[in-house]
């Protein structure tokens, strides 16, 4: 800090910041009106005892003194009235206009001083000494805080017009010049002090205030993209929810999800990603003036508004992300929510309009999805899934179905495939189309395939005791299985613990489950292949990875799956793509089951063109392991 720095932080001419300002302002203010109070109630005081002495006779001033007296008394009155009644209107928030502050202090202050000058001076030609004068000042310079310059200028000069209008009438003598010098000194120095010690007040509540409004930041809003957290929304959005003036039918809640965002994160990284989700939070703000927004999660975010036209303004949203300059195509989902009552809680709402957005996640030319009676029925279901899976494990009420495999060449069964079905003794019978989506959506499933692992385990344990001839069992996998656990490991902890050699066992793994990218996913597939597991690439065709999975990864056997035969008797073009998926598998030394065969026509079909293995209706649902039992020993189904 260079001299003149120092020089100007003593004199006060520093910049000061808003808070310092405001906070000196409040201080003066509420000083202003102590001083002016008392300046009321003394000159009200003054003009009424002079009027009453001089009219008892007791005074006896000349006219010219008593008017210019009254006068001056009158003036310093009015401005003191006129501070007061603005420190009042300024702390009650009427008005607030630094300008006109500044303006009335500054005349009062002026008016106080040249007051304090013509009496002090009237007083000291009786040969009295300078009393009003040292009072006005202390009044103003000390009461009230100034910067330092001002005090030094304005002091300065009102004490040396003093002297020098003195002194021209009567030369001081050299006591009164030394009181005089003192007097100004000490009345500088304590403004100095006071003015000190109020900037040390501002700066370390300023401090203190920016402090706190980091923390309260913090807790309301999300740190990605500076609109309100969820915990904060949800607060406003009951706040809304319980207004009596709100109509609650007005209201809707919309849930948005960014498709393919991850692929921006993975390709332009998390700092671009974050600038997306800045700038995305930024169009809701825009979009939805008057509304609550928040961050949900991920590439999540969520909105309470009015119910006024919301698709034109899904749509413009719409078309303001795919304006993003992006290698990656990123698209919007948004599910809405009515709410039916106050009673709705914003979570919940928020929820509905969730499950609504991820009922249109897979159709391309759908952006906005309303909750419905439908939906509401389903999302029950999900809840109730949610609510008792671990009850449904604890008392078996989820049972492992097994359906046959045959083998093409002689129809006889070669394996099993292990299918959950979940029989609620409260909620009746559950598919597993109900479930196993709700239990990946809410992190779950890996509990569930576990529990087969073993279940299969237990029931292949128990056959071999009793005696019973064994075929091996095809196991699902989800995704997350592979991300939760560490997936070879546990199923060969299991095999051990229930003393099943491992070629009992063929691990399916989906073909959407599959990705590139995903590192853990591989190592547990290598460590699997590296213990001689089977490896079955299930669904194969359905959609999600096309033929580079069979590139990336290494599979004994792929499972077609059943869309390549529904209509299979009616589409001529099915017949050539199975023929060929089935010849490619050969060349690339892989097995093929196909599943959901249905006819003895396709049952024929496959046999001739060389599919090993067959599964589906045509020779068994999946059925109970006392069923399955049962129908091997009636010679209904035969093993290989
Ligand atoms: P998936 O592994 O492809 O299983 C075959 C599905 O096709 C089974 O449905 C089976 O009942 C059905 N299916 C078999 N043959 C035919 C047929 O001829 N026609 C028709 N229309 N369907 C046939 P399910 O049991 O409902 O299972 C559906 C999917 O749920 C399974 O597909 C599998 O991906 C998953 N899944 C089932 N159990 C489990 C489990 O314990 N864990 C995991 N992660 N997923 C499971
Ligand atoms: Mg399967
Ligand atoms: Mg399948």
């Amino acid at each position: 800090m260079g001299r003149f720095d120092s020089l100007k932080k003593f004199l006060g001419i520093e910049k000061f910041t808003k808070y310092t300002n405001e906070y000196f302002d409040r201080s003066n203010i509420r000083s202003s009106f102590y001083v002016a109070s008392i300046i009321v109630v003394l000159e009200f005081w003054m003009i009424c005892s002079t009027l009453f002495f001089q009219y008892l006779g007791d005074l006896n001033r000349s006219t010219s003194w008593l008017v210019t007296h009254l006068v001056s008394y009158f003036v310093l009155f009015l401005s003191a009235v006129v501070l007061l009644i603005y420190s009042i209107l300024h702390q009650k928030k009427i008005v607030q206009n630094r300008a006109v502050w500044w303006g009335i202090r500054f005349v009062f202050s002026i008016i106080s001083i040249a007051f304090g000058i013509y009496i002090s001076y009237m007083d000291y030609l009786k040969g009295e000494q300078f009393i009003t004068l040292m009072t006005m000042t202390i009044l103003v310079f000390c009461f009230t805080v100034w910067r330092p310059f001002y005090s030094i200028v304005f002091l300065g000069s009102s004490y040396g017009i003093f002297f020098a209008i003195c002194n021209h009438q009567i030369p001081a003598s050299y006591a009164t010049k030394v009181n005089l010098t003192i007097v100004l000194i000490i009345i500088l120095l304590s403004a100095i002090n006071a003015y000190r010690q109020k900037l040390s007040e501002a700066k370390k509540d300023e401090k203190l205030e920016q402090a706190h409004d980091i923390l309260l930041k913090l807790s309301i809003s999300d740190e990605v993209t500076g609109i309100a957290n969820m915990n904060y929304f949800r607060g406003q959005a009951l706040e809304i929810m319980n207004k009596k003036d709100v109509d609650i039918n007005t209201l809707i809640y919309l849930y948005f999800d960014i498709e393919n965002f991850k692929m921006l994160n993975q390709k332009y990284g998390f700092w671009e990603g974050n600038t997306f989700l800045k700038n995305f939070a930024d169009i809701l703000k825009e979009t939805f003036e008057d509304s609550i927004h928040a961050h949900f999660s991920n590439d999540n975010f969520v909105v309470l508004t009015k119910d006024v036209k919301i698709k034109d303004k899904v749509l413009s949203i719409c078309k303001r992300v795919s304006e993003f300059d992006y290698d990656i195509k990123l698209g919007i989902k948004v599910g809405a929510y009515k709410p039916i009552n106050r009673e709705v809680l914003p979570l919940i709402a928020c929820d509905h309009a969730r499950y609504a957005c991820n009922t249109i996640k897979k159709h391309y030319n759908l952006a906005y999805c309303l909750y419905d009676q439908n939906m509401a029925l389903n999302f029950q279901k999900k809840q109730y899934i949610i609510n008792n899976f671990d009850a449904a494990i604890q008392n078996e009420y989820i049972k492992v179905f097994y359906q046959p495999v045959v083998n093409a060449s002689n129809g006889k069964m070669c394996g099993l495939e292990a299918l959950a079905r979940w029989e609620d003794p409260q909620f009746g019978f559950l598919s597993p189309a109900d479930f196993i989506q709700t239990l990946e959506e809410y992190y779950q499933i890996h509990r569930l395939d576990m529990y087969v692992v073993k279940q299969v385990c237990k029931n292949i344990r128990n056959a071999i005791d009793r005696g019973r001839k064994i075929l091996p069992v095809s196991l699902n996998f989800s995704r997350m299985d592979f991300d939760y656990l560490e997936l070879a490991q546990e199923v060969e902890n299991c095999l051990k613990k229930y003393d099943v050699d491992k070629s009992m066992i063929h691990i399916e793994v989906t073909e959407s489950t599959l990705s590139e990218d995903d590192i853990k996913l591989k190592e547990e597939l290598k460590s699997f292949r590296s213990q001689d597991y089977a490896l079955w690439l299930d669904d194969f065709g359905s959609g999600y990875s096309g033929l580079n999975v069979l590139k990336e990864f290494d599979f004994d056997l792929i499972k077609l799956d059943m869309k390549f035969l529904s209509n299979f008797e009616n589409n001529e073009k099915a017949r050539p793509i199975i023929k060929n998926i089935i010849n490619l598998a050969k060349d690339l030394g892989m097995q093929t089951v196909t599943e959901g065969v249905e006819t003895q026509e396709a049952c024929d079909f496959l046999r001739e063109i060389g599919c090993e293995k067959l599964q589906g209706y045509l020779f068994s649902k999946p059925v109970s392991l006392e069923e399955l039992e049962a129908k091997i020993d009636s010679g209904v189904f035969e093993i290989e």
